[in-house]
C-alpha cells in the first residue's frame, strides 16, 4: 500500500490533521476521532506497517517505540497512576479497521473484563 492511500501515514506525515500528544522522530500519538474513554489516544509508528501480524524481527526497537511513547502519554495525559489499558487490533475478528498498525490507550475510567 502506497503510504498516501493509508489514512494513519497521512496523519504522520501531517497531510490529514490530527490532535497530535506526542511525537518524536520514530512514532505519533494521537486524540482518537471517536474516544471510548475520558482519555483515548493511539500510538503509531511513522514507518508504515499494516499490523502486528506482519511486523518483524527487526521491528523490534519500533514497536518498543510505541509502549514507550504510550508510558510518557498516559503519564502526560494524567492517566498512569489511575491506571490505563493498551489495545492492538490485529486483524479482523478483532475488529482492525485501519491497516496501519496502533496502539489504543485508554484511561480515565474504570474498564471491564473481559474485553468485548
Ligand atoms: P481499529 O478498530 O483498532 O482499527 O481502530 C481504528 C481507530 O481509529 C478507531 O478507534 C477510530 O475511531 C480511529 N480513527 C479513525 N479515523 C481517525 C482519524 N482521522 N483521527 C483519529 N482517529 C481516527
Ligand atoms: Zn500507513
Amino acid at each position: 500500500m502506497a503510504s498516501s492511500d493509508c489514512l494513519f501515514c497521512r496523519i504522520a506525515s501531517g497531510g490529514i490533521p490530527a490532535d497530535v500528544v506526542y511525537q518524536d522522530q520514530h512514532v505519533v500519538a494521537f486524540r482518537d476521532i471517536s474516544p471510548q474513554a475520558p482519555v483515548h489516544f493511539l500510538v503509531i509508528p511513522r514507518r508504515h506497517v499494516a499490523s502486528l501480524n506482519v511486523a518483524q524481527d527487526s521491528d523490534r526497537d519500533l514497536l518498543g517505540r510505541m509502549f514507550l511513547a504510550a508510558r510518557d502519554t498516559a503519564r502526560a495525559e494524567g492517566v498512569a497512576d489511575g491506571g490505563y489499558r493498551t489495545v492492538l487490533n490485529v486483524g479482523a475478528d478483532a475488529g482492525q479497521v485501519v491497516q496501519h498498525v496502533h496502539m489504543h490507550v485508554l484511561g480515565g475510567r474504570e474498564m471491564g473484563w473481559p474485553p468485548g
